[in-house]
Order: C-alpha cells, then sequence, then structure tokens
C-alpha cells in the first residue's frame, strides 16, 4: 500500500460504474494490493458527511475493463483492507419494463446470475499465494442486499425528488455483448426488472467478508426485447448515464450520510458459523 504517510483507513465504500468515474475532488490516490492482484484501478479515499469514503471505478477510470475482466475479488478485498464495511454499488442497467425508461432509478432486492466463469467466491478451497488455505464457506444469499443501505438510498432519492423503484430483480449477464431480443423477452416474462453486467459478483463477494452491499441502478435504456427500435448501444448508455451522473452522485452522497454508523443489519453476521481463514484482513 502506497500514498499517504498516515494507515489509508475508510469506513464506506462506492463502487462506480460506467460513467461514474470519480466521486469527489480532493481525494487521496492510494494504491491496495491484494492476495488477488491489483483492483481496477487506485482507490480514491476522501471525506463526504464527515465520514471516511473510499471510491473505486469498477472499470477502471478509462474504462479499460469490460465486465467480465473486472477483477471483483481484488476490487471487494481492496475495499475491505481499507477498513470498509458498506458498500454502495451504483450500475448502469437496462430496464426490462416499458416502464422503467431511461432515467429511472431502481433499488433492486434480488438478483439472479446469468454470468459464466467469474471468480465469485474468497472461499475455493486453493491455497492464496501466501500459502494460507481458507476455510469452506457457504453465506446466505436468500436476500442478498443490505436492508439497511437499500432504506438508505431509498430515502436519500426519495429526498432529492426522484422517485425510486423499490425492488426489483436485477438480472446480471456475462456481457460484454447486450442481450437478444429473446433473451430480453424471456427474462421480462420472468418477472425481472433490469439487466446488467457488473451486479454479480460483487453482492457474493462483500457478503463472504462480512461486507453490507447495496446495489444502485441507473436504467440508462430499454432492453432489446422492449423497445421497438435498433436495439441498445454503448454510446446511448453513456449519454444517458452523463444526463443523470450528476443527481445520482447526489443521491450517492445523501445515502452515504444515511447509511448507520453502527450496524445492526444481518450483513456483518454473514459469517457466523464459519471459520474463514482468510489472513490480512483487519476487523474493527
Ligand atoms: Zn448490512
Amino acid at each position: 500500500m502506497t500514498g499517504d504517510q498516515r494507515t489509508p483507513h475508510a469506513e464506506l465504500g462506492v463502487i462506480g460504474g460506467s460513467g461514474l468515474y470519480a466521486l469527489l475532488d480532493g481525494m487521496t490516490e492510494v494504491r491496495v494490493d491484494t492476495p488477488y492482484g491489483p483492483p481496477s484501478d487506485t482507490l480514491f479515499i476522501g471525506e463526504a458527511a464527515g465520514r471516511r469514503v473510499a471510491f473505486l471505478p469498477r472499470h477502471g477510470r478509462g474504462h479499460g475493463l469490460p465486465p467480465h475482466r473486472i477483477n471483483y475479488r481484488a476490487n471487494l478485498w481492496a475495499l475491505h483492507s481499507l477498513g470498509v464495511r458498506q458498500v454502495l454499488g451504483p450500475c448502469a442497467v437496462g430496464g426490462l419494463r416499458p416502464a422503467y425508461g431511461p432515467g429511472t432509478l431502481l433499488v433492486p432486492d434480488q438478483f439472479v446470475d446469468r454470468t459464466s466463469g467469474r471468480e465469485q467466491t474468497f472461499y475455493d478451497g486453493r491455497p492464496l499465494p501466501d500459502g494460507t488455505l481458507p476455510g469452506v464457506v457457504h453465506v446466505s444469499m436468500a436476500d442478498p442486499y443490505c436492508p439497511a443501505g437499500r432504506r438508505a438510498v431509498l430515502e436519500a432519492a426519495r429526498g432529492s425528488g426522484w422517485e425510486p423503484v423499490d425492488g426489483g430483480t436485477l438480472v446480471v449477464i456475462e456481457g460484454p455483448r447486450f442481450s437478444t431480443r429473446a433473451e430480453s423477452r424471456w427474462f421480462t416474462a420472468n418477472g425481472w426488472s433490469a439487466v446488467g453486467m457488473t451486479g454479480h459478483p460483487e453482492a457474493v463477494l462483500a457478503r463472504e467478508l462480512g461486507l453490507c452491499y447495496t446495489s444502485v441502478n441507473l436504467v440508462t435504456d430499454l432492453d432489446a426485447g422492449v423497445e421497438t427500435g435498433e436495439g441498445v448501444t454503448h454510446a446511448e448508455v453513456l449519454a444517458v448515464f452523463g444526463r443523470n451522473v450528476d443527481r445520482l452522485r447526489g443521491v450517492l452522497f445523501a445515502a452515504l450520510d444515511r447509511l448507520p454508523r453502527r450496524r445492526d443489519c444481518p450483513c456483518a453476521r454473514a459469517l457466523d458459523g464459519f471459520t474463514p481463514g482468510l489472513p490480512g484482513v483487519p476487523e474493527p
């Protein structure tokens, strides 16, 4: 770890998605190494709402990493190693219902994993580079997102006059291609709300470290089976995100302010009963 002379520390984390490459001015850059390799970028630490916040651009600040190449384990590990215990994960998604058009803010309460081949656990039975062997851990994923974090984001959005969709299912596809119309119609027929490429495995990895994780979805387009035109393009996604990024940042700041200073949600107890055996991560 390099950078600031003091030991870098943050209690809250934000993993910014497409279009959100910076959070605050004047943040301190901190390079963090992990047993899983480097995270997507250096981390940025600053103060928001009187609390230390670490920001990490999920795709790297130049958007060099496609969703399937992101080192999700390194990203979550890096945040945790700085002391972060509550994470907000904003990302751009496609709406799967006509009512969820561009500019909709959705705070899902479920996800469906349609990715393939992503490293999605810290507990895979293989020794870490330092020879430590993590234990076997099966975390509950019945309710994948932090209830306190969801409440904070919903209240923050309502407080800013941006009425959010409370709940719904985010289906996460492997990408980097968008969905076919048939896939999109199938997602919609299943009652799912939005489709994205980065929502998984962040929530799982956060839970495996006992972190609170809240997914925050900004709808940038209607998915191929819902809209009637040519289908979504990446340029459209970024354009819609650009028009909404400032108010999304405002909601994130207000949500950070509302996150409880003392956790009494179940997330912190996710590893009770297991002997994880992960090294080098200090507990508060
Ligand atoms: Zn929690």
